[in-house]
């Protein structure tokens, strides 16, 4: 039973500073992954959420464990430390898919010229989790990932399931109007490692979250 899991959300952008004022990141609002932790803590009462950078009002009062983290390196860490048996780790968030190679000290002068701030890949999270699920022997583990794409979006998204080795992947076509960063609703179609493929109408993101956790309780079922 879905109650009887530690359910780890992750929700909101990640941060990657170039110098001390200056940051890479994108519009992740984080409203989605609350949406989750809000539903998963009806549920089950060891509901962990683990954020980047969002409005902290969005967070006041809430009665499950928050844990903030800034970069994609931080949230690897913190993922890394809270799985466990008997866990479910819901990737809501989206992470900074560079980050800068040098971090400056000082803030960089503006220059007349164009600069250049050459970037590296950060580390894949869920490919991450992935090579270390066997060999930690995690039992009772269910992943699931999300997928935002604007082209191609069914054939990204199975790719996606395969590729990080996850149980189910939520997708949303984030050009559709009702979904998206930031908004209030969304519209997302489930696709699960056996084969299933289950399509949500428009619904607001805590009904969204509650749908997703229900499929979630008759995938651990089977
Ligand atoms: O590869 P893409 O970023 O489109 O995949 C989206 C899924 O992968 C989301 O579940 C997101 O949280 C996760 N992700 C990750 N590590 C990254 C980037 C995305 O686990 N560095």
């Amino acid at each position: 039973m879905l109650s009887d899991y530690k359910i780890i959300i992750t929700g909101g952008p990640t941060r990657e500073w170039f110098d001390p004022v200056r940051y890479i990141s994108n519009a992740s609002s984080g409203k989605m992954g609350i949406a989750l932790a809000d539903e998963s803590n009806k549920i089950s009462k060891n509901t962990c959420f683990i954020h980047g950078p969002i409005n902290e009002h969005l967070l006041a009062g809430k009665p499950y464990r928050c844990i903030k983290i800034e970069s994609t390196n931080d949230l690897l860490e913190a993922v890394l430390a809270e799985i466990e048996d008997n866990s479910i780790l819901i990737m809501c968030a989206a992470p900074a898919d560079y980050t800068p190679v040098k971090k400056s000290d000082e803030k960089i002068k503006k220059q007349d010229e164009n600069i250049f701030i050459e970037m590296t890949r950060t580390p894949d999270i869920l490919k991450n989790v992935s090579q270390i699920r066997e060999p930690r022997g995690l039992k009772n583990f269910f992943v699931i990932g999300f997928a935002a794409e604007t082209s191609n979006i069914e054939e990204y998204a199975l790719s996606k399931l395969k590729e990080k080795n996850l149980d189910m992947i939520c997708l949303n076509d984030v050009l559709k109007e009702g979904a998206g960063f930031g908004c209030d609703t969304n519209i997302i179609t489930v696709y699960t490692r056996g084969g299933l493929k289950i399509e949500l109408p428009i619904l607001t993101k805590d009904k969204a979250a509650s749908e997703i956790l229900k499929l979630v309780a008759q995938e651990l079922e089977r």
